[in-house]
């Protein structure tokens, strides 16, 4: 994370997948609003590569479409760009063909002989999965790799497929770089309001006497969205909710409320907590799935006026896939802090609305002084952290109803950051890209963290895999999922959490 004394060395940025979505997106989006706020070094160079045949200059109208479309601070100021612009160069190029990475190295040498001294070089995989161990293995074969205090490398999700290629993509990637040098990304942490949970529970003194199996009941934590699978179905369908969604982003989720405080915060210290946790987690057996996860896919149905297919008749879907595009995952965490709390954790597609919170829910108060008449909505404590859209931190609590009867009711204490800062939030890929020219992995995923999470979900993906679901598709668009997710967390006296849509006001 960054520090704004932290000066950055000459940086060289080889974006593999420069023609691609993600590059448009999110990538350039975020170098160029680094470059408008200052953190960019002076001596900066970005190298697109991609197989379509490019000058720079169109390279570079791509890269201002992108910036045009995606960029939060809107449309790029021409003058501005035109600095930026001149800093960015384009490389056909097959990542298949061992001799293309022969040019890249002659182009960093150039960089370097025009800075007159070494630059730090960041290899960016922004292409399909199946190219990360090929890409790795020629720049090192092209011993472009050798200086591990200069070369990173930043591998995108998904990191591995099941635990066994996981474990492989991790050994091949060990052979070459050292674990420093290895940026695997989970866009999810590098959100201001993720980052904030952390600093929420490890600033304040107030929450840690309560923040265990004493105080709370249980945790729920929810990333549904509106959207259905698009034109991604050839992904998707290979992934799912779980492995898309639940190995990586929810589970780093979970383990940011679950972990013990770190001793200090750098980078392994608080990843060395946050795999404490997922170590911790209890296994699934093949018997308990049924009982403690389900799954979803979603048909067609109406979504804010307008009909949407379901997932069979999406685009390229396979007509009779069995892949879930929900997920709900009743969680423990076996340790002296959380035994015997559960940890709901569910996401899914098409869904009502689209959010991502945390929610904590506190246990009653022990007793309760006030006669029943009085409490008009009495609910226990909670906390919510609300991560997209709405960046906010809730605390529920009863208060009394102004008026000259004694009436209780729930009221929200609320630190919102839209009312509470003026400066707009930086985006996740900003917060990620300075880390990684920073040199600080502490929101990048450690290799045995990721193997962690694929060890819990295996038993999980392997159960469904292995038995064709009978009443696919078995939630319609717009709906919160399937009642089998109400009845997981039902059974326990429980039911799901959403985000009141208007504040909360009483
Ligand atoms: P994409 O739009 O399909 O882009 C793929 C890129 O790979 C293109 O630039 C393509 O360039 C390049 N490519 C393909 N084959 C190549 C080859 N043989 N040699 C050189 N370049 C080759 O994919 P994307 O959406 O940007 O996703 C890229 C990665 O980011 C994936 O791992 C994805 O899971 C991850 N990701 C994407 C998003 C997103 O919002 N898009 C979000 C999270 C993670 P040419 O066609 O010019 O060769």
């Amino acid at each position: 994370m960054s520090s704004s004394s932290q000066k950055i060395p000459p940086t060289i940025f080889v974006i593999f997948g420069g023609t691609g979505d993600l590059n448009a997106r999110k990538l350039a989006p975020a170098l160029y609003n680094l470059f408008l706020d200052g953190w960019l070094p002076e001596q900066f160079a970005i190298i697109g590569t991609g197989r379509t045949k490019l000058s720079d200059e169109e390279f570079q109208e791509k890269i201002l479409d992108g910036i045009n479309q995606f960029s939060r601070t809107g449309k790029a100021a021409k003058d501005k760009w035109t600095t930026f612009s001149q800093h960015i160069v384009y490389q056909v190029a097959d990542v298949k063909d061992a001799g293309t990475y022969k040019d890249f190295g002659k182009r960093i040498k150039e960089y370097e002989q025009q800075w007159d001294g070494p630059a730090n070089v960041i290899y960016y995989l922004a292409v399909a999965p199946e190219f990360f161990p090929i890409i790795a293995s020629n720049l090192a074969k092209s011993k472009l790799t050798d200086d591990s205090d200069r070369t990173r490398i930043v591998i995108e999700k998904p990191f591995g497929h099941d635990l066994d290629s996981a474990r492989a993509l991790n050994k091949l990637l060990g052979d070459i770089f050292e674990e420093r040098q290895i940026y695997r990304i989970d866009h999810y942490l590098g959100k201001e309001t993720v980052q904030n949970i952390m600093a929420f529970r490890f600033a304040n003194a107030l929450l840690e006497p309560l923040w265990n199996r004493n105080y709370i009941d249980h945790v729920q934590i929810s990333v549904s969205e509106q959207l259905g699978v698009g034109d991604r179905s050839g992904y998707y369908d290979g992934a799912g909710a779980l492995r898309d969604m639940i190995q990586n982003h929810l589970l780093q989720l979970l383990c940011l409320v679950a972990m013990e405080p770190p001793v200090n915060f750098t980078a392994d210290e608080v990843r060395n907590r946050k795999v404490d946790v997922l170590r911790a987690m209890r296994r699934f057996r093949s018997e308990d799935v049924r009982e403690s996860a389900v799954r979803g896919q979603y048909g067609e149905g109406w979504m804010q006026g307008e009909q949407v297919p379901g997932y069979r008749q999406e685009k390229d879907a396979n007509p009779t896939s069995n892949t879930e595009t929900f997920a709900a995952v009743k969680f423990f965490v076996d340790n002296w802090r959380w035994q015997g709390v559960p940890f709901y954790a569910r996401t899914g597609k098409r869904m009502h609305r689209s959010a991502s919170i945390i929610m904590i829910q506190f246990k009653d108060a022990p007793h309760n002084i006030f006669p029943p008449e009085t409490a008009e909505s009495w609910k226990q404590n909670r906390l919510i952290i609300s991560i997209q859209p709405e960046m906010s931190i809730r605390l529920q609590v009863q208060a009394k109803r102004p008026g000259l009867d004694m009436m209780l009711n729930t009221v929200d204490m609320v630190f919102d950051y839209k009312g509470t800062y003026t400066s707009e939030a930086p985006e996740a890929y900003e917060t990620l890209l300075l880390d990684t020219m920073l040199g600080d992995q502490t929101l990048f995923m450690r290799g045995d963290q990721v193997e962690a999470a694929w060890d819990l979900v295996m038993p999980i993906l392997n159960y469904w895999q292995g038995r064709i679901s009978q009443n696919f598709p078995n939630y319609s668009a717009d709906s919160w999922g399937p009642e089998s997710a109400e009845a997981l967390i039902a059974r326990d006296g429980f039911h799901w959490y959403t985000l009141p849509l208007n504040g909360g006001k009483h």
